[in-house]
């Protein structure tokens, strides 16, 4: 890694001023955004993952390539920042502490450990008041069978680590598919969640500064496809009332786990009006990437105000907005027809980077900006078929 200027002014509060280097730990897609507004506010960025070329590393300043588990190469890169955070929330906790004799991590080691961990992250929000999703933690076979029998013989088993876009869960509806489904979850700690026949799934993106200042972006509507997220309506069209206890829930976790930085709550809109956390990204979310086009000040630049210790920015939104993901299938027949897309002209194309288009990979995004969040989705969805067209 080339010399990195040091010499920027942090002030005596802890604020990190423009000409500072942010180190961000992994390499995909939210790094990239990330840096794109680092660097448009005059920041350095350096990126550490175990990959080469990545959707980072080609915006940011430096690419370090090192295994998260080298601890040599994290101290040696935390000596060079002058804050540390991350767009990856399954770094070992062993590198973020190791980081943290250095420099500040932002979030803080704690929120990493809280959240990599579904049994853990569930065991807190529970503690702590917050509705969660009826959960069973299931170490064996026998414990698998109680746990079915306690949620009305239904659930999704999910792996209680490493797990993200549907990886590692499994929905059982009878007893009867036990013997298939267990094999690949023997000597796997894992969770059965009751199965929720939620009306529609929300989150919220919500950041929190290292005053303790916390802001939302407000509830929007998520529609997935095999797992993944599809679609992102914002704002959501839910009651006021939906939309504020979504919001004090939200608040409420950041503020539990003293967050600095920025936070996802995934949410499950039950039938009777009710919410249930599904699950949290500490980090910014896919949900929030219409922000980059729709709003003041994007999830990402907000990521970066609060770990800077800088005042956070407005979030308010500019007009509805709908994002539509644009996975690796799409290139199934060869290149996507991108002119055809550039002909809507409230539509703007992100592209990671990423060279494979593998099946299920997340290569970039489409956001359409509208009079109405539903025509929004409309024209995002136009757009995406337009891609598609050969
Ligand atoms: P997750 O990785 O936990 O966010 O799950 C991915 C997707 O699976 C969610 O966005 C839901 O669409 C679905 N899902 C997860 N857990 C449940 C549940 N307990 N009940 C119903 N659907 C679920």
């Amino acid at each position: 890694m080339s010399a990195i200027p040091s010499g920027a002014a942090i002030l005596s509060g802890g604020t990190i001023l423009p000409g500072a280097t942010i180190g961000v730990l992994g390499s995909g897609q939210l790094g990239r955004m990330f840096t794109i507004a680092a660097r448009r506010m005059g920041y350095r960025v350096a990126t550490l993952s175990p990959e080469q070329d990545t959707p980072t590393g080609q915006v940011a300043d430096e690419e370090v390539v090192a295994a998260y588990d080298d601890l040599d190469a994290i101290r040696a890169f935390a000596r060079r920042v002058q804050v540390l955070t991350f767009e990856f929330e399954n770094v070992p906790s062993a590198a973020t502490d190791a980081a943290a004799a250095f420099v500040p991590v932002r979030p803080a080691g704690n929120v990493l450990h809280v959240t990599q961990n579904r049994l853990r992250e569930k065991t807190f929000l529970s503690g702590h008041g917050f509705p969660v999703t009826p959960f069973h933690p299931v170490n064996s076979r026998q414990e698998l069978a109680a746990a079915l029998q306690a949620c009305g013989g239904r659930g999704i088993l999910k792996t209680a680590g490493f797990g993200y876009d549907g990886k590692g869960q499994a929905r059982i509806d009878s007893e009867l598919q036990m013997d298939d489904i267990w094999p690949a979850y023997e000597g796997v700690p894992a969770v059965l969640e009751a199965f929720v026949p939620f009306e529609r799934e929300l989150s919220v993106v919500a950041a929190r500064g290292l005053s303790g200042q916390v802001v939302t972006y407000g509830v929007v509507e998520n529609r997935h496809r095999n797992h993944i997220l599809d679609l992102t309506i914002a704002p959501a069209s839910v009651p006021d009332a939906v939309a504020r206890e979504a919001m004090r829930i939200t608040e409420g976790i950041l503020e539990a786990l003293d967050v600095v930085g920025v936070l996802c709550v995934e949410l499950f809109l039950q039938q009777d009006g009710t919410v249930l956390v599904n699950e949290l990204a500490p980090r910014t979310h896919n949900s929030g990437h219409f922000t980059f086009d729709a709003n003041i000040t994007s999830q990402f630049e907000q990521q970066l105000r609060a770990v800077c210790g800088l005042p956070l920015g407005s979030t308010e939104q500019l007009r509805p907005a709908a994002m539509v993901n644009l996975l690796g299938d799409l290139w199934e027949h060869g290149e996507p027809h991108w002119q055809a897309a550039a002909h809507f002209p409230d539509v703007k194309i992100h592209l990671y980077g990423k060279s494979e288009p593998r099946v299920g990979r997340k290569m970039g995004h489409l956001t359409a900006l509208a009079a109405t969040p539903e025509l929004a989705a409309r024209r995002a969805w136009q757009a995406r078929e337009a891609l598609a067209r050969k």
